[in-house]
């Protein structure tokens, strides 16, 4: 990914620190770095309307530095793995790889990725250079309802990758 980690923990921690001083961060918290990144999730999420993807579907992202979000679902991540195991009974509801075991043990995944470089590889073509990976965007938020419960197979299997629109909406009860 595009974050150098030991750096990221740090100017996460620093972000956090100005906002409770009440320094706004530099882009609204439900802004879209391209408008074709918010065109390409509402066609994910609602046929393309993305009034719809304004109003009903705004819990699913954060924009905000992706080291802030993981430095934020560490602290809670025991207890909402623990929430999710109860609410889906132990299963994986991923089901994305062949193996897919529930017994190998189970993590909490987001259904949009906390960060991804998907779309600037997708949308705008960039290409990994041998010094630099692609930049990676942050679009998931840590709301539950961006939560669902993985097998350690299917987690690893989906890594930062944006999930097919199907599987999505089977996993946001859409479907
Ligand atoms: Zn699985």
């Amino acid at each position: 990914m595009g974050w150098p980690k030991g750096r990221s923990r740090w100017l996460g921690v620093l972000c956090v620190v100005r906002g409770i001083h009440g320094i706004k961060p530099a882009r609204a918290m439900n802004t879209f770095e391209y408008p074709e990144d918010r065109e390409y999730f509402a066609n994910l999420l609602c046929d393309g309307d993305c009034n719809r993807l304004d109003k009903e579907f705004v819990d699913f992202f954060d924009f905000r530095h992706p080291a802030i979000k993981r430095w934020e679902f560490d602290k809670v991540r025991k207890k909402i793995l623990q929430g999710l195991i109860e609410k889906y009974d132990g299963k994986c509801q991923l089901r994305i790889h062949a193996d897919c075991n529930s017994d190998g043990g189970l993590e909490p995944d987001h259904i949009i990725p906390l960060s991804t470089n998907e779309l600037n590889k997708k949308l705008r073509n960039m290409e990994r250079t041998s010094s630099e990976k692609i930049l990676a965007q942050s679009f998931g938020s840590n709301h539950l309802n961006n939560l669902t419960l993985a097998c350690k197979r299917c987690n690893a299997f989906k890594k930062h990758k944006l999930l097919d629109k199907d599987i999505i909406l089977r996993l946001l009860g859409v479907n």
